[in-house]
């Protein structure tokens, strides 16, 4: 009788999130996520992952549900193909998640190579329910525990905010393994933290963040599920004022000297436009000092090209403003944004974000910020007049961006400012090139997307993205996992989990977490143990927090398997020919995998101990 995990993606790499659970008292299997794999190999990814109509050699039938964390397409954009492979439980998530999902897989199942039809995305809404919008069920508040299944006592599980995107949260699960009907004390039930993506929200006013705080785990958790994205990697933390005033020096370069110029910023619609509207508005009204040739013709327009981005994300945004918790708290949206924190009662704020995310403009505000929302945005650039203009999508792979960098890169007073990501393979990934100053070799997807050859280009191109991380870097990731935040419970040591980051990242978070715990033993909640887990690693027992091998593999899964690290392989050697992965890693994946193989399904010796 018990509860233990299995990790089917984001595994040695950061797309792909999709976790399984087993319930063995009631034999009911559980996934935490569904996320589609992107970049190099992913095709082979997806057709491994339901090979024979199972996932994780489990049928999908019989999945009883989905626990979603949020709604990035590497964590939800698989859920279609779950259905179409026989699942029919339930998904639960928040209700941002829900809509902001919705919209993403509406949008994706236009093109052919989604694999899916509108049909397939309105049974995925049946089955969604967001657990914060679910009053009948119970008041909600964040991190309140609820019943997995109503009729059954021994299975809880709870929804924590992590600040990586509004609605996203960590999930964690709390089992009683003694027979029904026995009750057990807090710290003796089994508890297991997924983490979903972490954000890098510690102070929310101080950082004029769109979104609240993180909440770290609770001192019980036993296990943590880490993502590990930016282990490797150490950024500032910066201030609202420190990040507003680097916009304005790259907005004021921009215009400064052109006649009229345009500033045009590509961007993701989940979240990335509303902080980068936000901004702007914020630059153009706390510091207009600080952009004179921005403004000296008025305060420029700032267009949002993108019809979805008004009408869809930002109206479910608008309304986490409003929505209520059982302790009368919002609970996600961060009322004390600077700019935000201006309206004196819940009507003004409700009219300065339809204004500013909605498209419903509102003629006094048009004063202060001229926030146009629609597709007609008139002709590029107005003389003597700087224009902003937003669009997405943030990778410049497709969406209305496209037509706007099409004649803005080939006008010298226009600047393009890059404001995420961009992977390679992708427009943007040419661009962050041209922004740093380097050459892609391969710049023929950005030639046949935007239709201009890259030595036409006489825009500047900058990359602001260092300003807006979604993801916490190592020292956030160190903290969440590890770091007190009450005193008055004792602490149990944590078994960290390491997922979604590549083998570099992992390592490097692997020893930065081992390290720091040895140095602050006082502020530690201790370390017990890390695991960095691979295809084929078997169960994690939640309850001994040990590995243990499958014990029988079938053929699918067999199969399964070969087939993900045939994919992952040929993505690894092609990253290298590319430069972007050096040699070592590879010799180590294969070394992995030999050692796996010769084990049949298992593990290999010494690969778990920390
Ligand atoms: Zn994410």
């Amino acid at each position: 009788m018990g509860l233990r995990a299995k990790f089917l993606g984001a595994l040695g790499t950061v797309t792909g999130s999709c976790h399984m659970l087993h319930d063995t008292r009631t034999d009911r299997y559980y996934l935490v996520d569904c996320g589609s794999f992107q970049g190099i190999g992913s095709r082979q990814l997806a057709e491994a992952r339901f090979i024979g109509g199972r996932i994780g050699g489990i049928e999908c039938s019989r999945i009883s549900a989905v626990f979603l964390t949020h709604a990035h397409a590497d964590h939800s954009g698989m859920l279609p193909h779950l259905v179409l492979n026989g699942f029919r439980g339930s998904i639960f998530c928040t209700e941002f998640t829900k809509w902001a999902t919705l919209s993403t897989l509406y949008d994706m199942a236009q093109f052919p190579e989604a694999g899916y039809d509108q049909d397939v995305v309105i049974k995925v809404q049946t089955l969604m329910r967001s657990v914060d919008e679910d009053e009948k069920y119970c008041p909600f508040v964040l991190g309140w525990t609820r019943k997995v299944n109503p009729k059954e006592d021994h299975f809880g599980f709870n929804f924590t905010r992590t600040s990586h995107l509004m609605g996203c949260v960590a999930i964690e699960f709390i089992y009683n393994d003694q027979p029904e009907g026995t009750s057990t004390k807090d710290n003796e039930r089994i508890r297991i933290l997924f983490g979903a993506d972490t954000g890098n929200i510690w102070d929310a006013a101080k950082q004029g963040s769109l979104v609240k705080d993180v909440q770290p785990p609770s001192p019980e958790t036993q296990t943590i599920v880490l993502e590990s994205t930016y282990g490797g990697r150490v950024r500032e933390t910066l201030s609202f004022r420190e990040r507003i005033e680097r916009l304005a020096d790259e907005l004021e370069s921009a215009a400064k000297d052109k006649a009229s110029p345009v500033i045009v910023i590509p961007t993701f619609a989940i979240q990335r436009a509303q902080e980068i509207i936000l901004d702007l508005a914020s630059v153009l009204h706390f510091i207009p000092e600080r952009v004179p040739s921005l403004i000296k013709e008025g305060k420029p327009p700032i267009i949002v090209s993108s019809s979805r981005m008004a009408n869809g994300i930002g109206v479910q945004m608008r309304s986490e403003f409003f929505r209520l918790n059982g302790k009368n708290k919002a609970s996600f949206a961060n009322r004390n944004h600077p700019l935000l924190a201006e309206a004196r009662d819940e009507t003004e704020l409700r009219l300065l974000l339809s204004h500013l995310f909605c498209g419903e403009s509102d003629p006094d505000l048009s004063a202060k910020f001229d926030i146009q929302h629609g597709q007609n945005f008139g002709p590029l650039r107005e003389p003597d007049r700087c224009k902003i203009i937003l669009g997405s999508n943030g990778m410049c792979a497709g969406g209305g961006i496209v037509g706007i960098l099409s004649k803005a890169l080939q006008d010298a007073d226009a600047t393009v400012l890059l404001t995420g990501y961009q992977s390679s393979g992708t427009p943007g990934f040419t661009l962050s090139k041209i922004a740093k100053g380097e050459i892609d070799p391969k710049p023929e997807k950005f030639v046949s997307t935007i239709g201009i050859k890259v030595e036409d280009i006489r825009a500047t191109v900058r990359n602001i993205g260092g300003l807006y991380s979604a993801h916490a870097d190592q020292a956030g990731l160190v903290r969440y996992c590890l770091k007190k935040d009450r005193d008055d419970r004792p602490y149990l040591p944590v078994t960290a989990i390491l997922v979604h980051g590549d083998e570099e990242s992992r390592d490097q978070l692997r020893e930065a977490l081992q390290k720091w715990d040895l140095a602050n033993k006082k502020d530690s909640r201790g370390l017990k143990e890390i695991f960095t887990p691979s295809m084929g690693t078997g169960w994690y027992d939640c309850k001994t927090r040990s590995f243990v091998q499958d014990s029988a593999p079938g053929d699918s899964e067999r199969l399964a398997e070969l087939t993900i690290r045939y994919a992952m392989l040929k993505a690894a050697v092609e990253r290298h020919l590319e430069g972007d992965l050096p040699a070592e890693q590879i010799v180590k994946y294969l070394q992995d995998t030999d050692g796996a193989l010769k084990l049949g399904h298992g593990l290999r010796q010494g690969h778990f101990s920390p």
